[in-house]
Formats: C-alpha cells, sequence, structure tokens
C-alpha cells in the first residue's frame, strides 16, 4: 500500500511503527493490555515455527498499519491505548521494540496465567531469529527489548540470546523473570548494567505466593531478588511487580508484607498492576477503580520516607488517568 502525508505528523505509537511481538506460535506487533479492552492482537506473521523471515515483506505489513494511522484511523486492537501519540514519525524500516513471549515454558503454575493452555506446542529458536535482525541491520538503538515469559531463564536458548545481546552491547534488556531460577547471564548482564529485571511476586507472604504460583518458593525468589540487588550497576536495574488479583491479594495487608519484602531485599522500584482479565470486566465501575486507587494511595503512603518508589503499571496507571479525569 502506498505511503500517504509522510511528512505530516499523525497518531501512532513506537511499537506500530518499529514493533515486533514474537508469540510461541505467530509474530505480532504488541503485546500491550494498555487499554480499555483486551482485544486480540495484530498477527504479523501467523503460523510462525522458527522460519527464516523475508523482512521486507514483514515491513510492508508495518507500512500498511501506519498507512491507516496517517489516515486518521486507529487499529482497532490499539483503540484507547495509553502509548498512542501525535508527532511526526519516520518513514524508515527498523525494528527498535521488541518483544518476546514464548508462553511454553515455566516453572511456576501462576493462577492468572494462560500458559498452560500452549504448553503441548513445541518451542522455536530464538537465538536464529535475532541473529537474523542484527545481521541485517534491522535492529536499531535506542532499543525496548523485553524477554518475557513463560519464565525465560527454562526456555532451551535463552542464555544464548541474552549472551548475543550482551556480546553485541544492545542494550537495554528487559528480562520478565520469576526468579524461582538465578541466571548467570542475567547476573552478568545487571553488573554490566545492559539488562535489568522484573520480577512479579503478587505477595509479600509465602501462603499467599503459594496460593498465587502454586509452588512453595517464596523464599528463594527473594533471595535470588536479594542476589540480582547486591550484583546491579544501577540501583533501578531490579524491579518488582505485584499484580492485584480478586479476593486473594486485594488488600493492604499483603501489599504491606510486598513493601517490606522490597525493602529487605534492598530493591529500589516496584509497580502496582491489575489482573488483565479483573480490570477489563470492571473497568468502568467506579467502586472498583477507586479501590484500586486506594490500594495504590496505601502503597505510596507506606513507602514514604523509605529509599522504595512505588508506580504504577499499565492497568494502574490506566485507574489513575480515569480517577484524575473524574471517571
Ligand atoms: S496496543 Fe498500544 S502499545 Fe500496542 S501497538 Fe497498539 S497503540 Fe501501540
Ligand atoms: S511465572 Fe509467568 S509465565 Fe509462569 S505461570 Fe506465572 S505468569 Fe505464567
Amino acid at each position: 500500500m502506498e505511503n500517504t502525508n509522510s511528512n505530516s505528523e499523525y497518531v501512532s505509537c513506537n511499537i506500530i511503527e518499529h514493533g515486533f511481538d514474537a508469540q510461541f506460535d505467530s509474530i505480532n506487533l504488541c503485546c500491550r493490555t494498555s487499554k480499555e479492552n483486551n482485544t486480540n492482537e495484530v498477527v504479523l506473521i501467523p503460523n510462525y515455527n522458527g522460519e527464516k523471515i523475508d523482512w521486507e515483506k514483514f515491513f510492508q505489513n508495518t507500512d500498511n498499519l501506519r498507512d491507516y494511522q496517517k489516515k486518521g484511523k486507529t487499529i482497532p486492537q490499539c483503540k484507547g491505548c495509553i502509548y498512542l501519540e501525535k508527532k511526526q514519525w519516520d518513514d524508515e524500516h527498523y525494528i527498535n521494540t521488541i518483544n518476546i513471549n514464548n508462553w511454553i515454558k515455566c516453572n511456576a503454575s501462576c493462577i492468572y496465567c494462560d500458559r498452560k493452555e500452549y504448553k503441548h506446542i513445541k518451542e522455536y529458536k530464538l537465538y536464529p531469529l535475532i541473529k537474523s535482525l542484527i545481521k541485517n541491520n534491522y535492529l536499531r538503538m535506542p532499543v525496548d527489548i523485553t524477554i518475557a515469559g513463560g519464565e525465560p531463564t527454562v526456555t532451551s536458548d535463552f542464555d544464548k540470546t541474552l549472551k548475543l545481546f550482551i556480546k553485541t552491547n544492545i542494550s537495554p534488556v528487559r528480562v520478565l523473570t520469576n526468579a524461582i531460577k538465578y541466571n548467570k547471564y542475567i547476573e552478568i548482564g545487571l553488573k554490566k548494567g545492559l539488562v535489568n529485571i522484573l520480577v512479579s511476586t503478587d505477595s509479600g507472604t509465602r501462603a499467599t505466593f503459594k496460593k498465587i504460583k502454586l509452588t512453595d518458593k517464596h523464599n528463594q525468589v527473594w533471595k535470588n531478588i536479594a542476589k540480582y540487588v547486591k550484583v546491579q550497576k544501577a540501583n533501578t536495574l531490579v524491579k518488582t511487580k505485584y499484580i492485584i488479583l480478586p479476593y486473594i491479594n486485594d488488600n493492604k495487608e499483603e501489599i504491606n508484607e510486598f513493601l517490606i519484602q522490597n525493602i529487605n531485599a534492598k530493591v529500589k522500584t516496584c509497580y502496582l498492576d491489575i489482573e488483565v482479565g479483573w480490570f477489563c470486566s470492571e473497568s468502568t465501575n467506579k467502586i472498583f477503580l477507586e479501590r484500586m486507587y486506594d490500594l495504590y494511595s496505601y502503597a505510596l503512603e507506606k513507602a514514604r520516607d523509605t529509599e522504595l518508589q512505588v508506580l504504577p503499571f499499565d492497568r494502574m496507571q490506566l485507574v489513575i488517568n480515569k480517577i484524575n479525569n473524574n471517571l
């Protein structure tokens, strides 16, 4: 499709322009759920199982999406997303935002996770895909790379892939790990300041951890978090997250325990988020929104006068926006 208005400003986001989301059986545009509806993702290459990618063909797809945005429309899957912004975008073909979401393997069984549905699928190798992007000069700094789950550290070529990013100085690479398994390449990346990690413990006590993750690894996880904190080059590289779930951890006592664990492990930044399905079903419910806002305000107040920074993650940010705009 021919590009239109290439020099004018239009509403888009960096992922529409330069995103790449490697899912377990397709290459998608984006995996973020920073929007009102939990709609289906935009699939760029369906039925993907590790085949060599024709990058020119790949970029034709993103050109089509750009053209759609240039016409003043919004891709249906992106409607209401907080990352949309109006500005002048370049028209070039490159990737600067990679998400890797190989849902197939994990060493936990979180009750809110859909991973169980995918574990029968054959895992493809990630390393050749990343190598091809680098070799063809389609990966451009500054980058935003996220290696997510399942659990990255138990996938077959995670070590090799992270080593490649570290060796080529491509950073920052964000790894979403559950920290059940300590990984020496994460440690190397943290020491060099090229890697950062986000660990969702969703709890502050052993009992709640077990209830959510269905594995009794609370102590091991916080021990590993503290170990990662000790080696990190800058004190913002190790972060944690608490996803609020209905009837399980949606209370101030558990949030307080989570804050204490963070302070003990010397973590400097933690996030609060809301479970995606719950948020989508309640996003217009005033009582729900005010309750979530109250939990967030409580965490902020509790962390005040400590070195721990509490920040809102995607859905919590949407709640704050709604409350600040009088719903
Ligand atoms: S869902 Fe949001 S972040 Fe993802 S591509 Fe659409 S606008 Fe961008
Ligand atoms: S650690 Fe992540 S991938 Fe594994 S079960 Fe929990 S949410 Fe799912």
